[in-house]
C-alpha cells in the first residue's frame, strides 16, 4: 500500500541486477560484497526505529549506482566551470523542478552532499546577502576579490562576529545549530532558547524574549529530537520583529511537509528565509541534502560550491531527481499521514503501558521516551532493546541527569517501519515489545559492585520472546519482498 519499497511487477529482475552487482564487486573486494549483502539481512531483521532512518526506494538505490558519480560539475545549472556537463545540468534541472514543486518553494539548490552541507551552505548564504554584499555595494564593488587588504580584513572580522538563536540540544535541537563541537558554534555567538520545564514544548513568548535581548542575524528553527510540530508563522514573526532571517532546518520532517501532513502555519517554506533538509529522513530519497530560499538569497545559495561544497555528485542528484519524483506522487501523502498514525498509535502503546513521554506525546513522526521510570539509563535501554532486534538510539532528555552521553532517553521514529508497511495495530505490538523489554531488564554492577550506567540484566528467555515477536511483525512485512539474494 504505502511502501514504494516494493514494486513486486520487477522483483525478478531487481533480483538478478542485484546478484550480479553483488558478483561484479566480488571479483574486485569480497568482503565488500560480503558485507552489502549482510546489511540487507541486517536491516530485514530488525524493527529499524531509528527516527532519522528509512529505506529508499530501489529506483533510488538504482540511480546512485551509475557513471554519473564520474563528472566534474563544479558551478550552477549551464553555468559550469568543466566541460560536457551537459547531462549533469538535465538531472540537476530535475531534481531543483521536483523539490520547487512539491514544496512550493521559489528556489532550489540541490547541491549539498549533506544536511551539515545545507546548513553551511545557508549560514554562508545568510552572511554573503546580510553582510557582504551591502558592504561591497556601499563600496560600488561586485566581487570580494576586489576588496584591498584592510577592507577585507574588515569585512572576515564581521562575517565572524554574527549571532544566531537556535534550539537548545536538549530540548531537540541539532548539533549545527551553533554548538561548539561543530563549526556553526565556532562561527556564530550562539544562544540557544530551551522548551517549557512543564509542558515541554516550545514557548513562543520565551524565543521571543530570547530574540529581542541577543538581536540574532539568524534565528534558526527545527530539531531532531523534539516530538512536537512548531508554529512557522510564530517564528517569522519573532524573526521579522528583531531584523533575523529564519532558518528552518526541516531535515527530520521534511516527508511531513512533502507529505502536506503539515500544512498552513507548521509548513516552515512559505515562512522561511531559507530552509534546508537532508533527503534521506522522512523524505525517503539518497543520502544528501537540499537548501530552499526566497529569492533575494538565491544569489548566494547558488554559490555554494566554490563557498563550502567542491564538485556536485551527479549520481546523488540523479537519485534525488528520481526520489522527489516519487514524492510527488499521491501515493507518498498517504505515507505521510501514516508516518504521523503510527507514532501517535505507539506513543499511545507506550504510554498505555505505562511509558513516559516527553512532552506526553507526539504529533510528528518521533517519540522520545523517559526510560528513567523503568530505572534505567538511555544507554542500557538502547543495548537491551537491541539485544532484542529493536534498533533505536539513546537521546537526551530536557535537563537530563545523565548527560549527553549515558542519557535518560531513547528516540523512536515511525518513517522506516511505515515503508515497510506497518500500520498502527503493528505500532501498538512493537510498543508492547519495548515495555516488555524495558520491564524485563534491570540495572548491571560496575566492578567494584555499584550500579552501572552501562551494564544491565535481563530477564531469562527475555531476548529470545521479544525476538519472536519482532519476527512475526517483520515476516507479516517484507522489506524489498521479491529481491532475493
Ligand atoms: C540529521 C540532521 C542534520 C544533518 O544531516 P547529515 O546529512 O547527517 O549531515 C542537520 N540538521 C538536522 C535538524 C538533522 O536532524
Amino acid at each position: 500500500m504505502t511502501d514504494l519499497a516494493s514494486q513486486p511487477a520487477l522483483a525478478q529482475t531487481e533480483s538478478q541486477i542485484y546478484r550480479s552487482i553483488l558478483d561484479v564487486i566480488s571479483t574486485v573486494e569480497p568482503r565488500v560484497a560480503d558485507a552489502t549483502a549482510a546489511e540487507l539481512r541486517d536491516q530485514r531483521a530488525s524493527l529499524k526505529l531509528i527516527a532519522s532512518e528509512n529505506y529508499a526506494s530501489l529506483p533510488v538505490l538504482m540511480t546512485m549506482g551509475t557513471w554519473m558519480s564520474d563528472k566534474y560539475a563544479e558551478g550552477t545549472i549551464g553555468h559550469r566551470f568543466y566541460a560536457a556537463c551537459q547531462n549533469i545540468d538535465t538531472v540537476e534541472s530535475v531534481a531543483a523542478e521536483h523539490a520547487k514543486a512539491l514544496f512550493g518553494a521559489p528556489h532550489a539548490y540541490v547541491q549539498p552532499h549533506s544536511g551539515i552541507d545545507a546548513n553551511l551552505v545557508a549560514f554562508w548564504a545568510i552572511l554573503a546577502t546580510r553582510i557582504e554584499a551591502p558592504e561591497l555595494a556601499e563600496k560600488g564593488l561586485k566581487n570580494v576579490n576586489e576588496l584591498t587588504g584592510e577592507d577585507w580584513e574588515s569585512l572576515r572580522g564581521k562575517l565572524g562576529n554574527q549571532r544566531l538563536l537556535g534550539m537548545s540540544l536538549d530540548a531537540g535541537g541539532h548539533l549545527t545549530h551553533g554548538f561548539r563541537p561543530n563549526i556553526s558554534g565556532k562561527m556564530f555567538h550562539q544562544q540557544s532558547y530551551g522548551t517549557d520545564p512543564q509542558t515541554g514544548l516550545v514557548d513562543y513568548d520565551q524565543v521571543a524574549a530570547a530574540a529581542r535581548e541577543f538581536k540574532p542575524l539568524i534565528l534558526v528553527a527545527g530539531y531532531s529530537a523534539y516530538p512536537r510540530r512548531i508554529d512557522f508563522a510564530k517564528m517569522r514573526e519573532i524573526a521579522d520583529e528583531v531584523g533575523a532571517t529564519l532558518l528552518v532546518d526541516m531535515a527530520h520532517f521534511a516527508g511531513l511537509v512533502a507529505g502536506k501532513v503539515f500544512t498552513g502555519n507548521e509548513d516552515p517554506v512559505p515562512f522561511a528565509h531559507v530552509t534546508t533538509t537532508t533527503t534521506h529522513k522522512s523524505l525517503r530519497g539518497p543520502r544528501g541534502g537540499i537548501v530552499l530560499c526566497q529569492p533575494e538569497y538565491q544569489p548566494a545559495v547558488d554559490r555554494g560550491c566554490p563557498l563550502v561544497l567542491g564538485g556536485p555528485m551527479g549520481h546523488v542528484m540523479a537519485a534525488k531527481a528520481v526520489a522527489l519524483a516519487e514524492a510527488r506522487q499521491p501515493s507518498f501523502q498517504t505515507y505521510a499521514q501514516a508516518v504521523a498514525d503510527n507514532a501517535q498509535a505507539f506513543a499511545e502503546g507506550l504510554m498505555r503501558r505505562g511509558g513516559r513521554l516527553v512532552t506526553g506525546g507526539t504529533d510528528n513522526h518521533l517519540v522520545l521516551l523517559d526510560v528513567s521510570s523503568f530505572g534505567l539509563t538511555g544507554r542500557q535501554a538502547e543495548s537491551a532493546l537491541l539485544d532484542a532486534g529493536i534498533v533505536t538510539n539513546r537521546n537526551a532528555i530536557p535537563a537530563d541527569p545523565n548527560g549527553a552521553w549515558y542519557t535518560s532517553g531513547i528516540r523512536f521514529g515511525t518513517p522506516a517501519l511505515t515503508t515497510r508497511g506497518f500500520g498502527t495495530d503493528d505500532f501498538d505490538r512493537v510498543a508492547e515489545l519495548v515495555v516488555d523489554v524495558l520491564s524485563g531488564t534491570s540495572v548491571g554492577t560496575t566492578k567494584d559492585g555499584k550500579p552501572s550506567k552501562a551494564s544491565y540484566v535481563t530477564e531469562d528467555g527475555l531476548a529470545a520472546r521479544t525476538a519472536a515477536g519482532a519476527a512475526e511483525l517483520l515476516d507479516k512485512h517484507p522489506l524489498y519482498p521479491g529481491l532475493e539474494l
